[in-house]
């Protein structure tokens, strides 16, 4: 086996679909008792039947992350490089096709936004940018790793996804975590969304992360982009590809996020809802079947979801983000990538997880564990 390709294409997405809404309450029950959770049980976890076993399946994620992480949830800010970008995806502010002032911080304008972000508090941040390999590659990565390595504990990155030495080139310089979401698995719905530029090639972002681990990346995140198709069949794909990837990559730890499709500017509508029931459905799903695992939780999401889902399971939080470069202090004015939801500081956000008599942790890593 080479790649997590080769046990993707054993399965056939229809079939899978319908897999998972034939689950029955037994089998929720089933999953609920069993000690160690498989694939299938997470079909059931996932799944309609599951729906009304909610509170139940929140008690056990509860209880499960107390367990493994203790009372505390990590924060995160995103700070966004470049919105240039040379993909088309039919879901984002920052798609060619979209006609706007493209713009790439320079590293005076790095330092100041960064300066920002010191002073709200945050050790951990995410690197974000579009694709744009002639200005935006890894050469300007290796730049502002260089640049801003001192001022953070933990370096995260949702960029482009790069070849294998390129990964091993960035590692020396910080480089903690990495983040590439398959947006979806479903093969022919995502060319229909990423018709020009590189990230139309499904199967090299689908071994991005096979190169992370290869890499010995610190941290892999996964993710699908919910609303482009079934989040049920794409959340089982996410769980098998998640599976293999602890299994042959051992090293590694995992996270995962949950982006539900948010207005931008040119924006398309969801091809599928998710409810906010159903979200913290899927969180719960997840925790049950795998208790190592980091969950995150942006601020795409309203204050008052992300209030009540603090002791559900999830591990991370953003605060405060901006989705625009030079958003925190450069250019607060210019276009985001897509509107964000919880507009509280983060100060706000740490009071809200201290009234839960949870601790918010501003440093979860230090380079001298690596
Ligand atoms: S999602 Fe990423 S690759 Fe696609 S247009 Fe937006 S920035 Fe570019």
């Amino acid at each position: 086996m080479n790649s997590f390709n080769d046990i993707f294409n054993q399965y056939d997405w229809e079939q899978t679909k319908r897999s998972i809404y034939a689950k029955s309450s037994d089998d929720v029950l089933k999953a609920l008792s069993a000690g160690k959770r498989t694939l299938e049980d997470f079909k059931a976890l996932l799944s309609p039947a599951a729906a009304p076993f909610l509170e139940q399946m929140a008690q056990v994620s509860q209880e499960l992350t107390l367990k493994r992480f203790g009372k505390v949830i990590q924060m995160y800010v995103p700070l966004y490089l470049s919105n240039e970008c040379n993909n088309i995806c039919t879901y984002c502010g920052f798609s060619l096709d979209n006609k706007m002032r493209r713009k790439t911080l320079s590293p005076i304008e790095i330092m100041q936004e960064v300066a920002v972000l010191k002073d709200m508090g945050f050790e951990h941040v995410l690197l974000v940018t579009g694709e744009a390999n002639q200005t935006v590659n890894v050469d300007y990565f290796k730049k502002v790793l260089d640049l801003i390595h001192p001022h953070f504990a933990h370096i995260s990155m949702e960029v482009q996804p790069l070849d294998l030495e390129e990964y091993m080139s960035l590692k020396p310089y910080g480089l903690n975590t990495v983040l590439v979401y398959q947006e979806t698995y479903h093969q022919e719905d995502y060319k229909k969304h990423h018709p020009k530029g590189k990230k139309s090639n499904f199967k090299y972002r689908l071994e991005t992360p096979d190169r992370l681990g290869q890499a010995g990346i610190h941290r892999i995140g996964l993710g699908v982009l919910i609303g482009l198709e079934d989040w049920r069949t794409d959340s089982f794909f996410t769980a098998l590809h998640l599976d293999y990837l602890e299994k042959r990559y051992w090293q590694s730890k995992y996270s995962l996020s949950f982006p539900r499709l948010r207005p931008h500017s040119g924006g398309m509508e969801p091809k599928v809802e998710m409810n906010d029931r159903e979200l913290v459905q899927l969180i719960c799903a997840y925790r049950l079947f795998n208790q190592e695992l980091e969950l995150s939780i942006s601020t795409r999401e309203s204050p008052k979801f992300r209030n009540h889902i603090v002791k559900l399971g999830i591990t991370a939080m953003s605060a405060g983000s901006k989705t625009n470069p030079g958003g925190y202090a450069v250019e607060p004015g210019s276009l985001e990538q897509f509107e964000i939801s919880d507009e509280r500081s983060p100060d706000e956000i740490a009071r809200i997880i201290q009234m839960q008599g949870y601790q918010p942790i501003w440093k979860d890593w230090d380079s001298c564990l690596a």
